[in-house]
């Protein structure tokens, strides 16, 4: 039985302000009326675009019966093209994991647990677990992008976001960020202990090492300022006006991710804080062409091991926590 079929044609909302543009579901049932279709796109995005992962070789693939996985002839292996993405080993539908990126891309300020609990019909846990996996999907697929270059210069700022649940001690405290953009992107990360060497190695890692960085931010400033051999920093007074651009883009960034933070998730381990920064930066980075997140969120399905997902934590909290 079909799940999403409306009786109606695909169509998509278009108005001139590119942030209210998304995807419908119409267009969504077009591109995946079946659990085989999302199969078969991990398949095409997987095994046929880059080869198999045994040997390399392209074509020469089929379906078996049943399952989830294809035989590839030229190697003799079964390849499944969940395993190790975020749909590893699941029971639910793939059509259904599909639909909750669909509602994760077009939210205005992400999707809590109880909603998509309720909304999908499934327990607590799996609905738990499949916001995690898509967290984990933005932060892996945004990953490689860096902030910045030549000539292009990064608006840096430390802001501190409260209240965190914390870990250990359960009692609510606050959290220090890093946010940083170019423009075209906004990138963030969790300075749990804020010295110099631990803004040095976050923005080695979002920004380019020739890209001039750019603060209104005193102590962001005195930090980086601090530590030695490093690149040059120009503070900017919030007065002057001078890249007010990149200013508003990081406020607006900020403003976006407390309403999220209010109104959906309403209190994060601290732990975790990096993984919902990550929702926020991958719609926020998105917002000029947001008819494209849900788009971007299918067109490639990174591995999501165990140790990927210890690689991405390691690169967006700086510090121990
Ligand atoms: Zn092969």
């Amino acid at each position: 039985m079909a799940l999403f079929d409306l009786g109606y044609a695909a169509h998509e909302y278009k108005t001139s302000r590119t942030s209210y543009r998304g995807t419908s579901l119409q267009q969504f049932y077009e591109a995946f009326p079946t659990d085989d279709a999302c199969l078969d796109h991990m398949f095409r995005v997987r095994f046929l675009k880059h080869g198999c992962p045994k040997c390399g070789g392209f074509g020469d693939w089929y379906r078996l019966e049943g399952l989830r996985s294809f035989h590839h002839q030229q190697c003799h292996s079964n390849r499944s093209p969940t395993a190790d993405t975020l749909l590893n080993g699941t029971q639910i539908p793939l059509q259904l994991w599909f639909y909750a990126m669909l509602h994760f891309s077009n939210s205005a300020h992400g999707l809590s647990r109880t909603f998509v609990q309720r909304h999908l019909g499934i327990a607590q846990h799996p609905a738990f677990r499949m916001g995690r996996q898509i967290r984990y999907q933005m932060a892996a697929l945004d990953d490689k992008t860096m902030l910045g270059g030549q000539d292009t210069p990064v608006f840096v700022r430390l802001e501190t976001i409260r209240p965190i649940i914390r870990r250990a001690k359960g009692r609510h405290g606050s959290a220090r960020i890093l946010i940083a953009n170019d423009g075209s992107a906004v990138k963030t990360v969790v300075i749990a202990r804020s010295t110099p060497k631990h803004l040095r190695d976050a923005l080695t890692i979002k920004a380019y090492p020739d890209s001039q960085l750019v603060t209104d931010c005193p102590s962001a400033f005195k930090l980086m300022s601090d530590a030695s051999s490093w690149r040059q920093v120009q503070y900017q007074s919030p007065v002057l006006g001078l890249h007010s651009d990149l200013q508003h883009q990081n406020y607006g960034f900020l403003k976006y991710f407390q309403l999220m933070f209010r109104t959906q998730y309403k209190s994060i381990s601290h732990h975790r804080l990096w993984l919902y920064l990550k929702e926020a930066e991958f719609r926020y980075s998105r917002r000029a062409r947001s008819h494209e997140t849900f788009w971007d969120l299918v067109s490639q399905f990174p591995v999501l091991t165990p140790e990927r997902k210890q690689a991405l934590a390691d690169r967006n909290v700086f510090g121990c926590l």
